[in-house]
């Protein structure tokens, strides 16, 4: 019997004992296409050697120190790094483990600002239905994602749920996509004014919508009109980029293709590419400087922060992507993938829609495509879609529909940056394989 407390009770897992590339070997021998990066992690694939190398170094040197009383070689050029690549005037990194730390420390930054900042009122959260920023209490609160919410509510108070970006299942026919994406982003503004523009502290959104939608973009001048109002109100802008950051969707950072940037950002994932736990809150210079020249501490912490081998990781993983010039290459790829998606899916009366950025699509299902009429939650869709998929040899991301209709079951991709065409081929025939045995035995 296994003691390892189980992600799912009852199932047995295969164990994985090798990584060649794209592709997870498990202890029978039998590989596995890694089109999903586990979940939008594993961008350089599983055997990197520069990344191994550079832990390595790392542990040869120092493996830990308090970063109460050191910082680190590693965790300075890493945050150099991503400063010189990030948009706007983000100017701090705080290294964290994971990405619903990241949320945490973002979160609280936010607070902490308008407290020191002199409007202490300001602490109401709004974040969008739909949406997922974490497992821990403060990120599973600001999520929308209900499978994962309910069962702990009431959560933490002071967070509302506006409406998110989903063009495919709420733009209105008569309705074009940037009148859409005006009509949504002007939900914010409602809201801020409902609650009190004094009392609101932060909104938050994914710029490309990863686990909870599959892999659903905002529609052109959203993010535009969202940032103009966070800027009216006041109200400071977190983007999570915990999924579609690090160039997971062509751009090192997903707002990049908004023309915005945001006042706090967090990444994670992709940073440490699976190498290493690790992820990072980067926020805007005047939001540092407000708290270093007030109470001089901003008010958080965990024993890891800034980990010198996790940030050594980070550094190599980031390194690789911006030297080998990976970020030009998942646009490639991606568009490549996309046409591969729509060849294939385009045609199906099961797929409604086919979307995504980079290295990062999502296929959503429907019962009806005229009707865009989800699969009812009993048909359990997604689960037997992953099922199928893996016994393809295809690991990717489905996820089921929300139980209240409004979307259908999903799945998402996001092979590593380095798969070649040959490999996103193979992936669209396994998929294709496994999408078609599921989809002939659905109600
Ligand atoms: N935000 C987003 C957008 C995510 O997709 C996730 C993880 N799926 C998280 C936050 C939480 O990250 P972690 O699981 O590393 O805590």
């Amino acid at each position: 019997m296994s003691h390892v407390f189980p992600r799912h009770s009852h199932a047995a897992l295969p164990t994985a004992v090798g990584g060649d590339g794209c592709w997870l070997i498990d202890a029978d021998g039998k590989r596995y296409f890694d089109g999903s990066g586990g979940a939008a992690v594993s961008c350089l694939g599983h055997s990197n050697a520069r990344v191994t190398e550079a832990i390595k170094a790392q542990l040869d040197r120092i493996a830990f120190a308090h970063t109460g009383f050191f910082t680190s070689e590693p965790a300075e050029a890493l945050a150099d790094l991503l400063i010189a690549n990030a948009p706007g005037d983000l100017d701090r990194v705080y290294f964290v483990s994971g990405g619903s730390e990241a949320v945490e420390a973002a979160i609280k930054l936010a607070r902490q600002f308008h407290l020191e900042n002199g409007e202490p009122e300001r602490r109401h959260l709004i974040a969008r239905r739909q949406s997922y920023h974490g497992n821990t209490l403060g990120a599973l609160s600001a999520g929308g994602n209900e499978f994962r919410r309910a069962q702990f509510a009431p959560l933490l108070v002071g967070m509302s749920h506006i409406a998110p970006c989903y063009e495919y299942a709420e733009r209105a026919e008569d309705e074009t996509p940037e009148a859409y994406g005006q009509r949504v982003a002007n939900e914010l503004e409602a809201e801020i004014l409902r609650l009190g523009p004094e009392t609101v502290m932060a909104f938050i959104a994914e710029p490309v919508v990863g686990a909870t939608l599959g892999a659903v973009p905002a529609v052109p001048g959203y993010f535009a009109r969202v940032r103009e109002i966070c800027d009216t109100h006041g109200v400071l802008l977190i983007l999570d980029e915990v999924m579609c950051g690090m160039g997971r969707v062509g751009h090192l950072f997903a707002c990049e293709a908004e023309g915005i940037a945001p006042d706090i950002l967090c990444v994670a994932k992709g940073l440490g590419a699976g190498y290493q736990p690790i992820g990072a809150m980067l926020c805007a210079g005047r939001i540092h400087d407000t708290i270093a020249a007030g109470s001089g501490f901003f008010q958080h912490g965990h024993t890891y922060v800034g980990h010198p081998v996790a940030t050594a990781a980070g550094l190599a993983v980031v390194s690789e992507i911006l030297e080998r010039d990976l970020v030009p290459q998942v646009r490639a790829r991606g568009a490549y993938l996309e046409a591969a998606l729509r060849d294939r899916f385009g045609q199906n009366p099961h797929v409604g829609d086919i979307r995504g950025r980079g290295l990062f699509r999502g296929i959503e299902f429907v019962a009806d495509r005229e009707t865009r009429r989800p699969f009812a939650p009993t048909t359990g869709l997604a689960g037997r879609l992953k099922k199928a998929a893996f016994a393809e040899g295809l690991i990717c991301y489905p996820m089921p529909g929300t139980r209240d209709g409004r979307n259908g079951d999903h799945v998402l991709l996001a092979p590593p940056f380095i798969a070649t065409e040959a490999e996103l081929d193979g992936m669209v025939d396994r998929l294709e394989r496994a999408v078609t045995a599921v989809l002939a035995t659905a109600g």
